[in-house]
């Protein structure tokens, strides 16, 4: 009886074995990791087929400017705000040449509008003084620019320039790197260089707005939507947020 008890058991911890998700183990190997990251780009490649910023913009300028403004901010809010700035302040030099309390009025509603006015009015005297009224295609150059770091960076180089010299870690990027077991740091910095590590380069371009798209439509902050993910049976975290949906039809 004892042995027909131990065999059963030896079956339901098989069983359970096999149906546990494929990743168990929090973040894994670097290999595991630079292996399980082709698999989840290649699903959501598929998922988000229109990868870009959603940020709208015409030159390499304005989506500086865009992006400066989108911190602690909606795209969409910025993409209400822009036109009428554009507009208003249609070249570099006419910001540069701009009035603080007056540009802070004009983009009063992206919030953080002092510090922000300041950056882009700084920035702008900038390029004009030192880069002949263009924006530099470089890392190196583009935070050297006040209130650029390198997520702006990032940003400018890849959608601007087509230039992938790091992956923007915002915060979309930040949770997901975190839930999908990628990264154990909170450092934007740190978190770009581990990722740096395990993506393949050719897909350093596309990676922050695949994040981006799956952090919005389905791994979102508060609630993220496991049940529908397509990358779960990748993701570590899958079985820690399966409760938030236990009794659910
Ligand atoms: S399984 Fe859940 S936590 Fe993991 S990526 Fe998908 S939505 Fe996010």
């Amino acid at each position: 009886m004892a042995k027909v008890k131990a065999v059963a058991k030896k079956k339901s911890a098989k069983t359970k074995t096999a149906q546990a998700p494929a990743v168990s183990i929090r973040g894994g190997s670097l290999e595991e990791r630079q292996q399980r990251i082709r698999e989840i780009i290649k699903i959501l490649r598929k998922e988000y087929p229109q990868v870009r910023t959603a940020l709208n913009y015409r030159t390499p300028f304005e989506l500086l400017v865009a992006t400066i403004l989108a911190a602690q901010c909606t795209d969409e809010r910025v993409n209400k705000v822009t036109p009428a700035l554009f507009q208003k302040y249609p070249t570099i030099e006419s910001l540069a040449r701009a009035r603080q309390e007056e540009l802070e009025n004009d983009i009063r509603s992206t919030g953080f509008f002092r510090n922000k006015a300041r950056n882009i009015i700084a920035l702008s005297k900038k390029l004009v003084e030192d880069y002949q009224g263009k924006v530099p295609d470089s890392m190196e150059e583009l935070i050297k620019l006040p209130g650029v770091a390198r997520k702006t960076a990032n940003i400018v180089l890849s959608s601007a320039f087509r230039k992938a010299e790091g992956i923007a870690v915002d915060t979309h990027v930040r949770r997901l790197s975190e839930r999908l077991g990628l990264s154990r740091q909170n450092d934007p910095d740190k978190i770009e260089r581990d990722l740096m590590a395990i993506v393949p380069r050719a897909d350093w371009l596309d990676f922050n707005y695949l994040l981006v798209d799956h952090g919005r439509k389905v791994c979102q902050a508060r609630k993220p939507l496991c049940p529908q993910c397509v990358i779960q049976h990748l993701c570590p975290s899958f079985e820690k947020f399966s409760g938030l949906y236990a009794g659910r039809k």
